[in-house]
């Protein structure tokens, strides 16, 4: 069966009761989908980010790079059973969660249904998700952005563009 590669976004900014601090839960997300059938072909190092919204706690973020089978709607479905296995909380958009799983990016392009868009809408825009997703699959091209992750990434940390010719406008 043809497989194809999924770019899956990992974020937690609460401890749980077994797998500790955020990082361990990112650690322990990652053996949960390995543990069910994904193959997890890289790993990003896990950052530390500043939450953003009312929810003060810092998250652990993280990227894997993972070769399934499943298509786009199958693998949300088992990534939302991992989320409920930790213990998210329905309806928690900002709030602390203990894990949040997204679909980044798919190999064979972009998707879009009712409850599905890949690439993320959130990728190029947060540094949280396009800087791990750039570590582990670089020359991967957003279909509708037409650049690499890798040059999405530095242009999210360039500093804006200054106009240097003095000019007021
Ligand atoms: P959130 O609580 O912000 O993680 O949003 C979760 C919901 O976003 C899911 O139930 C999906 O229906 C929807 N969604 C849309 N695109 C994606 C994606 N690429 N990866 C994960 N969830 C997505």
């Amino acid at each position: 069966m043809a497989t194809a590669s999924y770019v899956i976004g990992i974020g937690s900014n609460r401890r749980h009761g077994r797998h500790g601090a955020p990082a361990g839960v990112v650690a322990a997300a990652i053996a949960a989908m390995a543990g069910l059938g994904l193959d997890i072909a890289a790993v990003s190092r896990t950052r530390q980010t500043p939450a953003l919204g009312p929810s003060s706690r810092d998250f652990a973020n993280a990227a894997v790079l993972a070769g399934s089978a499943l298509s786009p709607p199958a693998l949300l479905a088992l990534l939302k059973r991992i989320e409920r296995d930790f213990g998210r909380r329905r309806g928690q958009r900002w709030g602390a969660r203990v894990l949040d799983l997204d679909i980044l990016a798919w190999s064979e392009g972009g998707w879009s249904d009712r409850t599905l868009t890949i690439p993320h809408a959130a990728l190029a825009q947060r540094a949280f998700a396009i800087g791990p997703a750039a570590e582990i699959a670089p020359a991967w091209r957003h279909p509708r952005l037409h650049a690499t992750f890798r040059q999405l990434d530095m242009r999210l940390a360039a500093p804006r563009a200054v106009d240097r010719s003095g000019r007021g406008s």
